[in-house]
């Protein structure tokens, strides 16, 4: 799952940033209007977190021009956002709930709070309202990343588990290799040409050969489940 991270505070960003990686999320920093704007219509990104007070200009500007876009497929209009406020700026944050953000927090937060909320968001973006998602004989929990298939634990590696869970949100849809890379990198890391096969690899030996299908020169979907 792939985050934005808009914020000039680089304390708060690097802190922030260090812990959301740790959490498996892929994350990008950057800390102004403009380059907000260009990164998110780059990339397709899961979830924004949005500081409002920023170098060079309000971060409410980046939401407002996210949601009134129309036509080109990037910057996704839906794309859930997140604002960070400080505790007494309560007109910016109705502003910003009213400008289309899907929830805020107020610092200094919680780590563990705003996890939980960016799951949320998540949940709400893909219309499920259950916190598991089965699949089959597979069980997948996003808070604690475990995975179980027919209730017996399987250790897959932070990557791995991206892959599993980025296919399962789509399914029964089919991701391109492309669009796995980019909900699983951010700009900084080093990936590997065949990184995203090397996965899906390793998760047919853990899971089953039939879990993952491949739809040759288009890209991955997770088999049809077999329990109704
Ligand atoms: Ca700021």
């Amino acid at each position: 799952m792939r985050v934005l991270v808009v914020e000039d505070d680089a304390g708060i960003a690097v802190g922030l940033g260090a812990n959301l990686r740790q959490q498996g999320w892929a994350v990008d920093c950057v800390d102004s209007v403009a380059q907000a704007w260009s990164a998110l219509c780059a990339e397709p990104f899961d979830v924004v977190l949005l500081d409002l007070g920023l170098r060079d200009g309000d971060g409410g500007e980046v939401l407002r021009r996210l949601r009134q876009n129309t036509g080109s497929r990037l910057p996704a209009p839906a794309t859930p956002v997140l604002i960070m406020t400080a505790r007494d700026q309560v007109a910016s944050r109705i502003a910003g709930l009213d400008m289309g953000a899907d929830d805020y927090v107020t610092k200094p937060f919680d780590m563990a709070e705003l996890a939980a909320r960016m799951r949320a968001l998540r949940r709400r973006a893909e219309g499920r309202a259950q916190p598991l998602l089965r699949h089959g004989p597979l069980a997948i929990d996003p808070a604690a990343r475990s995975v179980t298939l027919d209730g017996v634990p399987v250790e897959l590696s932070g990557r791995e588990f991206g892959v599993l869970l980025a296919l399962l949100e789509v399914s029964p849809r089919v991701l391109s290799r492309q669009q796995i890379e980019a909900k699983l990198y951010s700009w900084d890391s080093v990936l590997g040409s065949n990184a995203v096969e090397v996965h899906v690899h390793h998760l047919r030996k853990k899971l089953g050969e039939n879990t993952i299908r491949t739809m040759r020169g288009v890209g991955y979907f997770m088999a049809i489940k077999d329990t109704p």
